[in-house]
């Protein structure tokens, strides 16, 4: 008989993020397979009776690919496991979960998605940022800026993102962050708009940048801004206000 796979999001990093559901059947998991987003804290609290599965280590030091995670998801599944597919933040927010979906169903195995708290949005409001305010935004857009902005085939709709008033959240932006305030000045959205960069969210160690679409991408190579971060463009980043402690505890 066939095991059963859940999907799972830890949110933003933290233990005290991780949804009851996340936690039932984390503990209960024959097999995890994971990747290093959820962060120390939760990946130290995995079951150690389980079979689990550094997606970014395996047999040695071989970053798995996806079609490689997702083969040995529907393996462990095919031999009657219970298998978790842990991912950082909620599993369908750029984590490829969706994907795995499709693999899973296609494979004729049960599925059971549990969603997390994406740090899309519980990164910036950890450090007073709300993405939408009565004041400053009525919409929120979420990007990823890992697709190479200049290709020509972009996903992207340089133009349409510059002219939206609303909120622009990145994932995975550090690397392009040039690249992407370039685009949206030279697109027409205005060289004066805050963004915000926060480094390691929920973490002890998690740090504000701040600067405009202008200014920031230098700064952050000042301040050597690495990832995992999030990028938010908009008018609620004048919101931040470092004198106040933050909003969550460590
Ligand atoms: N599914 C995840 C996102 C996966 S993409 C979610 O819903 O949060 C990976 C990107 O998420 C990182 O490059 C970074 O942009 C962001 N990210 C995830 N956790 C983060 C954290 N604790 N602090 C800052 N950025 C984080």
């Amino acid at each position: 008989m066939n095991g059963k796979v859940f999907i799972v999001g830890s949110g933003p990093g933290s233990e005290g993020m991780l949804t009851q559901r996340a936690r039932e059947v984390i503990d209960a998991a024959e097999v995890v397979l994971y990747d290093q987003l959820p962060g120390e804290e939760i990946l130290s609290s995995l079951p150690e009776d389980a079979e689990l599965i550094d997606c970014g280590k395996y047999g040695g030091n071989h970053t798995l690919e996806q079609d490689e995670i997702e083969a040995l998801i529907v393996d462990r599944a095919r031999v009657g496991k219970q298998v978790v597919r842990l991912k950082g933040g909620d599993p369908f927010m750029f984590g490829r979960g969706g994907e795995e979906l499709e693999t899973i169903r296609q494979a004729g195995i049960e599925a059971e998605l549990v969603p997390g708290i994406t740090s899309a949005i519980a990164v910036p409001a950890s450090v007073g940022i709300p993405l939408t305010h009565r004041r400053f935004a009525s919409q929120v857009t979420i990007m990823t800026g890992h697709e190479d902005p200049t290709k020509p085939e972009s996903a992207l709709d340089w133009s349409l993102l510059a002219r939206s008033r609303g909120t622009i959240v990145i994932l995975m932006g550090v690397k392009n962050l040039s690249k992407i305030t370039g685009l949206l000045v030279k697109n027409g959205r205005s060289g004066t708009t805050p963004v915000a960069i926060i480094e390691r969210g929920f973490r002890a160690d998690q740090r504000v940048t701040v600067g405009t679409l202008e200014d920031i991408g230098e700064k952050a190579v000042v301040a050597g801004v690495k990832p995992p971060a999030v990028i938010v463009i908009g008018d609620v980043v004048t919101l931040y206000d470092p004198a106040y402690p933050p909003l969550i505890p460590f």
